[in-house]
């Protein structure tokens, strides 16, 4: 565990929302460090702002105050551009909803990340199949995600999530919308994948169970990130 290197670091991040004339604040202050091949853990009630950490981290939303590093590079003063280029080749994302393109088939949507970033169709198709084949759908690649269950949309989703090899995955609750049985198994293809490309990532989950598998927990505890207590 000595000195592996920070894939993310959020440094004395600030988030707050205007209520009325009130100030909400989510994150106050908040520092969080995920090192190289890390998978944690983002524990914590509806509403206290793990989306908004991860927006945070995947440079979606810009933080009031503090800033956030990725992959050593410090995103406060990059351009829009610069940004961008970051999120589309440093890091991938995965929501609780899978948020295919639903007029192309499950190949074309793992592929698109990659023909976006400039890579020739074919070398584009090959990594597609191959990343959809690890999360054991390569058999479902022609289909749309109307035709695939809830599991196969996510295994998709996550394929295409990892499509640019990037060294940071977000999820925010990925296996929320499905039945525990389905949730173990593509938790299990997520956990493979984060473990044999050597990503680091951060979760957000309720399932106590999934959160256990990971190499740490935290929590948020009054707009900070802290460890989560055994038993929280
Ligand atoms: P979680 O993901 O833990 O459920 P969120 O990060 O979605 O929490 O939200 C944290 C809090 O911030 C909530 O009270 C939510 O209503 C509020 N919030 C989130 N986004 C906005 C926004 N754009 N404007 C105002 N309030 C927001």
């Amino acid at each position: 565990m000595s000195a592996r290197r920070p894939v993310l670091e959020m440094r004395e991040v600030e988030r707050h929302y205007a209520e009325g004339t009130r100030r909400l604040t989510i994150l106050d202050a908040a520092s969080f460090t995920l090192v190289a091949g890390e998978m944690v853990a983002l524990v914590a009630p509806s509403g206290a702002g793990k989306s908004t950490l991860l927006h945070l981290a995947g440079l979606l939303e810009m933080p009031d105050g503090g800033d956030v590093i990725v992959g050593g590079r410090a995103c406060g003063r990059l351009s829009d551009d610069e940004r961008t280029a970051i999120r589309r080749n440093d890091i991938g994302f995965v929501y609780q909803f899978h948020h295919l393109l639903p007029e192309f088939s499950a190949l074309e949507n793992v592929m698109m990340p990659q023909l976006v970033r400039g890579l020739a169709p074919a070398e584009a198709r090959s990594r597609a199949m191959q990343l959809l084949d690890y999360m054991k759908i390569g058999h479902r690649a022609e289909h749309r995600p109307a035709e695939l269950s809830g599991g196969e949309q996510q295994r998709v989703a996550i394929a295409r999530a990892v499509a640019n090899g990037p060294m940071l995955l977000l999820a925010d609750e990925p296996t929320g919308n499905l039945d525990p049985v389905t949730a173990g198994y593509v938790f299990d293809a997520l956990e493979a994948l984060v473990r044999q490309s050597g990503l680091s990532a951060l979760i957000a989950t309720h399932n106590h169970d999934l959160a256990a598998r990971m190499d740490r927990r935290v929590t948020l505890d009054k707009g900070k990130v802290v460890p989560l207590e055994r038993g929280a």
